[in-house]
């Protein structure tokens, strides 16, 4: 078994769960970084922790499929021998479509990666993380997103319905393990500058939509891997059931 402590990070092959993780291993975390398809960007971001020193392992696995979470936590006993901490950071949005538009297997495709996939995320993490069961307590970071709040009208309701469970999973959850050493927190991204707006069609999203935002600028993934690794450590010891909103004022 390591001495680090462990981070996964779903999703963290690209954009924020990239930064999430380099960020994690910069401050002596071994990270396993989850990914489902572009092997060659997760093998790059362990590569870069290795490079700096840490450790790091990619593990492919999609969280629209339950065996493969079961799976992937398999993984991280097996090649860390413990679990710390886990950032709920995988999601997916779609085209813009407005919800008379809207197909059956694009909604469930919706809530199954975003929601049931998180929520199984967290189950297998609390199952090795609580005092309950044994473990030595932890964190979990869930990346909800300012769409919880403002609905996306006419964009992506279904992803904003999804975030808005993701807040309350955060709440539920923070409240049913705070006695089992778990803190359990979410941050609320606004438009931050990742390739998730190409995967919607709209590659230019982010820089289109500066001049709504009060800070009139996206943001960068960076500053919301700072936001995550504040809430997963110890100087945020009595933090629990919190969304932090990183978005430049929306
Ligand atoms: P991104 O650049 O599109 O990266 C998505 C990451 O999730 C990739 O590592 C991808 O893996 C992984 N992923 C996608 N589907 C998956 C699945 N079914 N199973 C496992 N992994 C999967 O996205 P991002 O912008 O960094 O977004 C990260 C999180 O922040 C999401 O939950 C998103 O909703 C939230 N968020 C983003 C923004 C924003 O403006 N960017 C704003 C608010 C909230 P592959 O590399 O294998 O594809």
């Amino acid at each position: 078994m390591t001495e680090a402590p462990v981070l996964l990070v779903t999703g963290g092959s690209r954009g924020i769960g990239a930064a999430v993780s380099l960020l994690a291993a910069s401050r002596g975390w071994h990270v396993a970084v989850n990914y489902t398809s572009n092997q060659k960007a997760a093998e790059e971001v362990v590569a870069a922790i290795e490079a700096a020193g840490g450790k790091g392992v990619a593990i492919k696995a999609d969280l629209g499929n339950a065996a493969e979470i079961v799976s992937m936590f398999e993984v991280v006993d097996k090649h860390f021998g413990r679990l710390d901490g886990l950032v709920n950071n995988a999601g997916i949005v779609d085209i813009p479509q407005r919800i008379d538009e809207m197909s059956a297997e694009r909604v469930e495709r919706m809530m199954r990666i975003n929601v049931t996939g998180s929520i199984l995320c967290a189950g297998e993490a609390v199952r090795r993380m609580s005092t309950k069961h044994g473990g030595r307590g932890g964190a979990i970071v869930n990346i909800s997103s300012m769409a919880a709040k403002l609905g996306s009208p006419g964009q992506y309701v279904d992803y904003a319905a999804s975030k808005a469970a993701i807040d309350t999973l955060t709440i539920g959850l923070a409240r049913e393990v705070a006695t089992e050493g778990i803190r359990v927190n979410a941050i609320r991204p606004g438009v931050i500058d990742t390739d998730i707006h190409a995967s919607g069609g709209l590659p230019d999203r982010a820089r289109e939509m500066a001049s709504s935002i009060p800070m009139q600028r996206p943001g960068r993934a960076e500053e919301v891997a700072d936001a995550v690794l504040y809430l997963l450590s110890p100087t945020a010891s009595y933090i629990t059931g919190a969304i932090l909103d990183v978005s430049g004022g929306r």
